[in-house]
């Protein structure tokens, strides 16, 4: 789909519609809509933008916004550009009959634009309001953000400009998932760095203990990664290091993701030292999907391992779930939740598979090139089956007495819809919700972490990045602790 700009130049504005109309398709700027294919044509007219799409030279659909008044600089492009989205929103959806479920809201944070209308005094009626007329938000998103935003409205009233949390990434895995899109090594190829690896890994903790030691460090988050891949001896070792330098903090979270990386063993070392809660992740409860993803273990393990857990008195489990997985649909949505509605977990995460990852795993899983696309189905149709599966999830989550409490969107998710993280009252992760609401530190150790410091009073946030590859982060380990030390000291 190629674009054309006429009396304005937000290039960016237009190209993140089609992108949501049109996720997995090439996209260029043309002075001229060419004679064959398809091209919006997008125009800025006395205060008004027009949104035309146009094919082998014939108008197919078409969309008009008037741009609201602004006061200044700023506000004019913010205003021109959400005028811009719902004008090529209005003409992609008549075209496709595809309407997105977050209009043409594409940020990663959503409930944070009412969190900060809050701040401003601004009511969660107006919030609603905002999202509805500025970016055509559906209903049912709408009173998400609202439940969320309260949530994170709770936890912020709550903190100190002390508070920080504590990320350590263990980037080993028993094997690799098809859909993984973090930094994970299998265990058996890269288990060889692991010795060097916690060698660096211990020195970048030792120099954040000491950083944080005038911090209130409320949350210490284990990841990757499958942190449980490690044997008993060597999450000893890193629990040992974790307690010595950040003993005083009230959460401690493992993730135990993997069903088929967890034993009575290393559930004991976990117990011992404190570990308050651990997140244990089914993702789908078909064999034949589980089989499709590469996850490497079976509904039964999971079953397994969820009850050993909760067995030797693991009171705060999270279970991963994801929707819009290749071949699934509502009914396997239903399946999944009536299994963990008997389990009843504290908190479960609904993950939404990103569309990128979709088309990799259908090429992985045999469809190729045109027998993929063929096979791909249409936007509005992969747009309703997951919101299916979400209103099912939803449904399920609060009937188990849990709440959303964080929620965020990556780029090219399935139908373009989110990640919610539901808790139980009282079970809500404080690691999760200092990420997403940004409003407290997270000082980060592990090949691929971030961290991220964050200045409340002046609205800031400054990062520092680990390397993302085993070898690299072990070589330049004093690189990546001189990058935090510059970070905060406010270099
Ligand atoms: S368990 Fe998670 S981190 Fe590991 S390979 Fe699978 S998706 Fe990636």
């Amino acid at each position: 789909m190629d674009f054309i700009l006429k009396g304005h130049d937000c290039e960016h504005a237009v190209q993140t519609m089609i992108q949501v109309f049109f996720p997995n398709e090439g996209y260029k700027r043309r002075e001229l809509p060419p004679e064959n294919g398809k091209a919006v044509v997008s125009e800025l007219r006395d205060g008004v933008c027009y949104a035309s799409v146009v094919e082998n030279g014939a108008e197919q659909a078409r969309g008009s916004h008037p741009v609201k008044p602004f006061i200044n600089k700023a506000d004019e492009k913010k205003a021109l550009t959400q005028a811009l989205a719902l004008a090529i929103y209005k003409a992609l959806s008549d075209l496709t009959g595809y309407r997105p479920p977050w209009g043409t809201l594409t940020g990663v944070r959503p409930a944070k634009i009412i969190t900060e209308l809050r701040s401003s005094g601004f009511s969660y009626e107006y919030g609603a309001g905002y999202l509805r007329e500025a970016y055509n938000v559906g209903e049912d998103k709408i009173s998400l953000c609202l439940e969320v935003a309260r949530a994170e409205e709770r936890f912020i009233a709550g903190s100190t400009g002390k508070d920080c949390g504590i990320y350590i990434g263990i980037p080993f895995c028993p094997t690799r998932c098809r859909y993984c899109s973090f930094v994970s090594y299998p265990m058996d190829r890269s288990g060889v760095f692991l010795e060097d690896y916690f060698r660096a890994l211990f020195k970048e903790l030792d120099y954040l203990g000491n950083a944080a030691r005038d911090k209130n460090v409320r949350a210490v988050y284990v990841g990757g990664g499958t942190p449980t891949s490690l044997e008993p001896n060597m999450l000893d070792k890193l629990l040992l290091k974790i307690k010595t330098q950040f003993d005083e903090a009230a959460e401690l979270t493992v993730e135990a993701g993997r069903p088929d990386s967890i034993n009575r063993e290393k559930l004991a070392v976990l117990k011992a030292y404190g570990v308050t809660r651990i997140a244990i992740n089914p993702q789908t409860m078909s064999e034949v999907t589980l089989k499709r993803i590469g996850r490497n273990h079976t509904p039964a393990d999971f079953l397994r391992a969820y009850e050993l857990a909760e067995g030797m008195g693991f009171d705060n489990i999270n279970c991963d779930v994801i929707m819009g997985l290749p071949g699934e649909g509502p009914a396997d949505a239903e399946h999944t939740f009536e299994t963990l509605a008997r389990l009843n977990p504290a908190s479960v995460t609904v993950h939404t598979l990103a569309m990128k990852r979709a088309a990799e795993l259908n090429q992985v899983i045999g469809r190729y090139g045109a027998e993929a696309e063929k096979t791909a189905e249409p936007l509005k149709t992969v747009s309703d089956t997951i919101s299916r599966m979400l209103e099912i999830s939803r449904k399920a989550c609060a009937s188990m007495g849990q709440r959303p409490h964080y929620m965020y969107r990556q780029k090219n998710m399935a139908g373009n819809f989110e990640n919610v993280g539901y808790a139980r009252d009282g079970y809500e992760c404080i690691y999760n919700l200092q990420t997403m609401t940004e409003a407290q530190s997270v000082l980060a150790a592990g090949a691929g972490a971030v961290t991220k410091v964050i200045y409340p009073s002046i609205n800031l946030i400054k990062r520092a990045f680990n390397v993302r590859d085993i070898a690299g982060y072990i070589g330049r380990i004093d690189e990546m602790i001189g990058r935090k030390r510059k970070l905060l000291s406010g270099e």
